[in-house]
């Protein structure tokens, strides 16, 4: 299948790639890695009438240490590079942990952080690494810029708070307290598949010994990632098997996934059981506790 024709622009200044948004609006596509989008145009869901190739504008990519002591990534920077990045095995190792999820390696050579996100496939990785980091997204336009928490961005399937004129340049994630143990877990038929359904894992623990954050976010459970209300049953608790095979159960009646070619609802729903209870216990080992029932 070959796109239908289009004009290629290839800015070399964030604002000119801005303008030309605000100029040709929804005729327009931002173009990234273009491993999602170029297959989208080829089969004729998308016919842009230009596509703006943000390749060549500096300043969009790059990882760096926040003053607040957390870690701002510029949308561009491809998935590979956090694979294999030194400061966000130290400081985000959730996400140094879920990208070898994503795809193949030479998919995520190309594809960016910023297209993951913009793209909001609720079958994808890092949106719902976003939610469960609490992370916030940049939004830049001729406008101005406005900073929306991840939580906020996902409106749908494929669907965000991205106005027609905005594009997304930086994931901010806030530094996570002491005594927090993050874990991804996700099933797929083969290593490199979308999931059938994952899970993105945090647990806090405060002086006394209890939990003062949990959070249990899923992908491919939705229509964008959803952020399971069950988990927080822990707040306040200290974790033992009984109490995460009780979140583990809620979080089944909770979620109500749809059905689709690669797993059954039914199956879904058992999926994010057993993937809750295994998230769970592994982010209790991790925080050097010992289960008790
Ligand atoms: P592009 O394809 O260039 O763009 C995607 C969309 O985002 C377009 O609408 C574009 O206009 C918009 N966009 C891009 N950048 C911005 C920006 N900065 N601001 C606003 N809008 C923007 N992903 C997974 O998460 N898990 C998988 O298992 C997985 N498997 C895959 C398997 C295959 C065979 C392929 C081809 C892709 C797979 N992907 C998977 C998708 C891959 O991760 C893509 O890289 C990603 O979805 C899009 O990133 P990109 O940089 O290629 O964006």
């Amino acid at each position: 299948m070959k796109p239908a024709p289009f004009e290629y622009l290839a800015p070399d200044s964030l604002p000119a790639a801005l303008s030309a948004l605000a100029a040709r609006g929804w005729d327009a596509k931002l173009l990234a890695g273009g491993q999602s989008l170029i297959p989208v145009m080829n089969f004729r869901l998308a016919q842009p009438g230009l596509l703006i190739d943000l390749n060549r504008v500096p300043g969009l990519d790059g990882i760096e240490r926040t003053p607040d002591g957390g870690l701002r990534i510029g949308a561009m920077t491809r998935q590979a590079q956090l694979e294999n990045d030194n400061l966000v095995a130290r400081q985000v190792p959730l996400l140094a942990a879920t990208v070898p999820f994503i795809a193949h390696p030479q998919i995520r050579n190309r594809g960016t952080v910023g297209g993951s996100l913009a793209h909001a496939d609720p079958a994808a990785e890092l949106p719902a690494v976003a939610v469960a980091l609490d992370a916030r997204l940049r939004l830049q336009s001729v406008r101005g810029e406005r900073i929306v928490a991840a939580h906020d961005f996902f409106l749908g399937l494929f669907s965000t708070a991205l106005e027609v004129d905005e594009m997304l340049t930086d994931l901010l994630i806030p530094p996570a307290p002491p005594r927090t143990a993050w874990v991804f877990r996700e099933v797929a038929r083969r290593h490199g598949d979308y999931a059938q359904l994952g899970v993105a894992a945090r647990l806090s623990l405060g002086e006394d010994g209890r939990c003062s954050a949990a959070r249990l976010v899923f992908l491919s459970a939705g229509d964008r990632p959803v952020d399971a209300d069950a988990a927080r049953a822990l707040i306040g608790e200290a974790p033992t098997a009984a109490r995460i095979d009780a979140v583990a159960a809620a979080v089944q009646t909770e979620l109500s996934p749809g059905g689709d070619i690669h797993a059954s609802a039914p199956y879904k729903r058992h999926l994010a059981g057993v993937l809750s209870r295994r998230a769970l216990t592994a982010a209790t080992a991790a925080l050097g506790i010992r289960l008790g029932s």
